[in-house]
């Protein structure tokens, strides 16, 4: 199977280089050329498999130029019980919910407790093996900058695998006090952590400089190093995230909500337009879905889009308690709009072009349509998110994080406007405990909180018996290793005197 950029269908790639190299280099995503298709009786056999059984399968027909061995491997390494919990890396917790049935995905059990980790786990494995089809072995160096969520989690799966180096830049005074001590306390021998002085934007325009400046990659050169990266546009951050919508069809078959071949509504809170468009792929591929449910926050770009089919990031932005959906340039739509306007890499480069120029595209009222028959947009506030969380607590003993209980109020919304009763999955994207300030606030019924995050997790805990996810727990004892606070215009020298070659 060969890849080809949306905005460029001469761009021809291999799976390893379009890993390898990220991003294309006219600035358009690496998509592939033709989906593999699993038809009921390929769904059949795929309901006799645990997830990793699926995993190899789905990265097998994707992954052509990686031996079965190489993809065993990877899948071996990413999701094991120990990093997981169980075999089963993407449990479901099923509700009767509304009068219907719907199936709470959690793919928060990872080592940072956030969905981010399904990918993440794998993507440094399928990187290192794909620069070594393609590099000659060099070694790689995966350079973050960080919100929060991101750089903990790709810190957690490169660590100590050979051949890598990372290294994150956070904003200082960007991200909560949580996630500074998840990735302050980082173990692993090939990892640096680093603050700098401004905002998320800051970090992330050093980041890009240095990726940039060819004196900073010949350095690397000599040095026998090559920049990557592990942003969320990588394929081999999409591709892990096709499975679990795979097993999670599966596991609604197999525990009778739905019959082989009948359909299932996905819900997914939203930010990059990753996780949705996973799920959007397995349907390409033949899995059974009737509408995506696309759940924003007070940032409801994509809801406006999905109504009007005009993309408009001009908009006040929010710093809402879903900061991961804190997003107004939802970069994974560019690869649905390519798919959904017939394969058209001309269309893409226009919008794409309009939305880098003037912030704004409207795209044709046939691609308009399209978007329209599978999609379904929403969008809470703040306010509506808490009175979620609450509810879900009180009236399902559900204990929901900010970004999954969006969704849960999105789904509402679409089911009281639609009357639709189809079994319905529910991506649940982090642990509660990840975001305790505002869950806790929550659930507490106006009681007062305690000043330090650790006792907040603690009273979380008290409060409704919902037990720490351990790598959680275990931060309260851990020391920090990383202290180093950096401006903007000595991110360069940090990054050589890190790798030592400065
Ligand atoms: C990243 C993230 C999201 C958004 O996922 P996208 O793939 O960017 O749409 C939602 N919830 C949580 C907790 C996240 O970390």
């Amino acid at each position: 199977m060969l890849y080809n950029s949306t905005e460029n269908k001469c761009e021809v790639v291999s799976a390893s280089q379009a890993i390898a190299q990220g991003i294309s280099k006219d600035g358009g995503l690496f998509v592939p050329q033709e989906f593999p298709k699993y038809d009921i009786d390929t769904l059949k056999e795929l309901l006799k498999m645990d997830y990793k059984g699926i995993a190899e399968k789905v990265f097998s027909d994707f992954l052509t130029d990686f031996t079965a061995e190489e993809i065993k491997d990877c899948v071996d390494k990413a999701y094991m019980a120990s990093k997981f919990g169980s075999d089963n890396p993407a449990p479901i917790v099923f509700k009767n919910y509304n009068g219907n049935s719907a199936g709470i995905l959690e793919l928060w059990h990872g080592p940072t407790c956030a969905f981010k980790d399904m990918a993440l786990q794998i993507l440094p494995h399928l990187l290192t093996k794909s620069l070594k089809k393609t590099n000659d072995g060099k070694d790689a160096v995966i350079l973050v900058a960080t919100s929060g969520d991101t750089g903990k989690a790709a810190l957690e799966g490169f660590k100590d695998v050979e051949h890598t180096k990372i290294i994150v830049f956070y904003p200082v005074d960007g991200v909560s006090p949580m996630q500074k001590h998840q990735m302050n306390t980082q173990e692993g021998s090939n990892v640096k952590v680093c603050a700098i002085e401004g905002n998320f934007d800051d970090a992330q325009t050093g980041v890009k400089k240095i990726f940039t400046t060819p004196q900073i990659a010949e350095e690397l050169e000599k040095n026998n190093m090559m920049f990557s990266s592990a942003n969320s546009i990588n394929w081999g951050r999409l591709l892990p995230q096709i499975v679990y919508y795979i097993a999670s069809y599966c596991e609604m078959v197999n525990s009778g909500k739905i019959n082989l071949g009948d359909k299932m509504n996905v819900v997914v809170p939203t930010g990059n337009f990753g996780n949705i468009l996973a799920s959007y792929y397995a349907y390409c591929m033949g899995l059974p879905i009737n509408k995506f449910i696309c759940a924003s926050n007070s940032n409801n770009v994509l809801t406006d889009f999905i109504k009007t089919g005009v993309y408009d990031k001009n908009r006040q932005f929010y710093t809402t308690i879903s900061p991961s959906m804190d997003i107004l340039v939802s970069s994974n739509l560019e690869r649905l709009l390519y798919k959904l306007s017939g394969d058209s890499d001309t269309m893409t480069k226009d919008w794409m072009t309009k939305l880098k120029t003037s912030g704004k595209y409207e795209i044709t009222s046939e691609v308009k349509d399209s978007v329209s028959e599978a999609f379904y947009g929403g969008f809470c506030d703040d306010e509506a998110t808490k009175a979620t969380i609450a509810k879900m607590f009180k009236e399902e003993g559900y204990l929901c994080d900010t970004h999954t209980a969006v969704a849960v109020n999105v789904y509402d919304k679409y089911v009281s406007e639609t009357g639709d009763k189809t079994p319905t999955v529910i991506a649940s994207t982090a642990s509660p405990y990840k975001f305790s300030k505002a869950v806790l606030s929550a659930v507490i019924d106006g009681k007062e909180l305690p000043e330090s995050e650790f006792d907040m997790v603690d009273m979380l805990n008290d409060i409704t018996g919902v037990e720490i996810p351990a790598p959680l727990a275990s931060l309260k004892n851990k020391t920090a290793r990383f202290f180093d606070v950096v401006k903007v215009d000595k991110m360069p020298d940090y990054v050589l005197e890190s790798l030592g070659i400065k």
